[in-house]
């Protein structure tokens, strides 16, 4: 792949980049906090489901209200609760969820231990929580309890007797680290999906806008070789092909040099190559000749009175037989490999490339042949046009110059012998 520089390329990628990144930051931000509401509700109300199902549970095993008796032990009804950690213990073990039963503000049974492993009954809640449930009557949840230096996301039910006063609390709740974990561990996959998704992205940004800006070089070197008069410059295959906007800049680049190449080469009245381009192209044919065994010929033809035509009729219409004869011209030469060109004003010189002289000769007659029966209209008048031309072949050892020049003697004997022909042999 070719070099990419400048600033389109890093514009291209910011452009793409930054809104990525920004929708990437946003989407996973919103997720995450999403995520962990949606999972601080859910616990909540898994809590409270959890809390209620227990108290109801110790409704219909122990009937009756809850008191303490002297020695300090809670009853419910007439049975007595005192270490009865059974299903508290159960709870725990089967949801992971630590339980305490309060009495008033204190903690009569509970799976809650310290870290010498001994349960902490006898422990009382913050004031906060007394006042609500205990004070109020009210549930109290919380997901910054701090038991024993642990925090809990917590749930506080009261415990209501049948006089309506409210004995004491029950307490659910789960170790924070514990429902942080698991919501951490969900937004850590969030952000490692949004990150390949977000490196992918960012890949194929790269990967299309390189596409995009290299095509864009490689037009600017095109247009830039085309601009320092380097009409024979090629344009790249693959931008060429590209189906978008950019492909059609690259086919109308091209165009543009075709265009620029058909008016620096070409005679703008006849369409035949100009003289200079047809030296250029003589050159090149030459250099070939002598690098191989091959060899051509050129044929230099004069348009006969062609004075008289503009003098008859006007410049219009020596323009239109100027034009006639190129047609001619370009017909009997598509048959062969070769190329007309515009010498002078009513001269032309033909060249055949890979004929000798007697295969130009013979060609040459053809064409003159064509010229003669050629009917040239010209508003109501129409007109015929004959030429004369000089053949030569190239010899090695010769110049152009010198080539031309003995097509040009040729012409002129031909001229001079009553024009209307064709000769060679100089
Ligand atoms: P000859 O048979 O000896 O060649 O006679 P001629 O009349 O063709 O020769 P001459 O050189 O005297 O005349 C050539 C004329 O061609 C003179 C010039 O005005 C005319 N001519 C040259 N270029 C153009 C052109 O582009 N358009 C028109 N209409 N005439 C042109
Ligand atoms: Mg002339
Ligand atoms: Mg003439």
């Amino acid at each position: 792949m070719k070099k990419v520089q400048g600033s389109l390329y890093f514009t291209l990628i910011l452009m793409t980049w930054i809104p990525l990144v920004g929708f990437a930051v946003v989407i996973l931000g919103f997720a995450a906090g999403t995520l962990k509401t949606g999972m601080e509700e859910e616990v909540e109300e898994a809590l409270r489901n959890l809390g209620v199902s227990i108290m109801e549970t110790y409704e219909t095993a122990y009937p009756g209200d809850y008191c303490v008796d002297e020695e300090g032990h809670v009853l419910k009804g007439s049975f007595t609760l005192h270490e009865d950690y059974s299903l508290i213990d159960h709870i725990k073990e089967e949801t992971g969820v630590e339980v305490s039963l309060l009495y008033g503000n204190t903690r009569m049974l509970t799976t809650i231990r310290n870290s010498d492993n001994e349960r902490i009954g006898g422990t009382v809640v913050s004031d906060v929580v007394a006042e609500h449930v205990l004070g109020q009557g009210e549930e109290f949840f919380s997901k910054e309890l701090s038991i024993y230096e642990e925090k809990y996301y917590g749930y506080y039910l009261p415990l209501v007797n049948s006089d309506g006063s409210v004995a004491g609390m029950l307490f659910v709740g789960k170790q924070q680290k514990e429902v942080n974990g698991k919501v951490d561990h969900l937004i850590d996959q969030i952000i490692i999906i949004g990150f390949i998704v977000l490196i992918l992205a960012a890949f194929f940004s790269i990967c299309f806008t390189r596409s995009i800006v290299t095509s864009i070089n490689t037009m600017m070197e095109f247009l830039r070789k085309i601009a320092s008069g380097d009409l024979s410059v090629k344009q790249d295959e693959k931008l060429l092909a590209r189906n978008d906007e950019i492909g059609e800049m690259g086919r109308l680049a091209l165009t543009v040099q075709r265009s620029l190449r058909q008016l620096i080469e070409k005679d703008g009245l006849t369409d035949l190559y100009n003289r200079r381009s047809g030296e250029r192209r003589l050159r090149e044919l030459e250099k070939k000749v002598k690098e191989s065994a091959g060899t051509f010929s050129v044929a230099l033809g004069d348009i006969d009175f062609f004075k008289k035509f503009n003098d008859d009729y006007g410049h219009e219409c020596g323009d239109v037989v100027l034009k006639k004869v190129a047609e001619c011209f370009q017909r009997h030469l598509e048959e062969c490999d070769g190329y007309a060109v515009r010498w002078g004003g009513e001269e032309f010189l033909l060249v055949f490339a890979g004929l000798d002289e007697k295969q130009a000769f013979s060609k040459t007659e053809t064409i003159l042949a064509g010229i003669q029966k050629m009917k040239v209209t010209y508003g109501e008048k129409e007109v015929s046009v004959t030429m004369t031309f000089g053949v030569a072949e190239y010899r090695k050892d010769e110049t152009i110059e010198r080539l031309v020049k003995r097509a040009d003697d040729s012409l002129y004997k031909g001229k001079a012998h009553g024009r209307n022909q064709v000769i060679g042999g100089l």
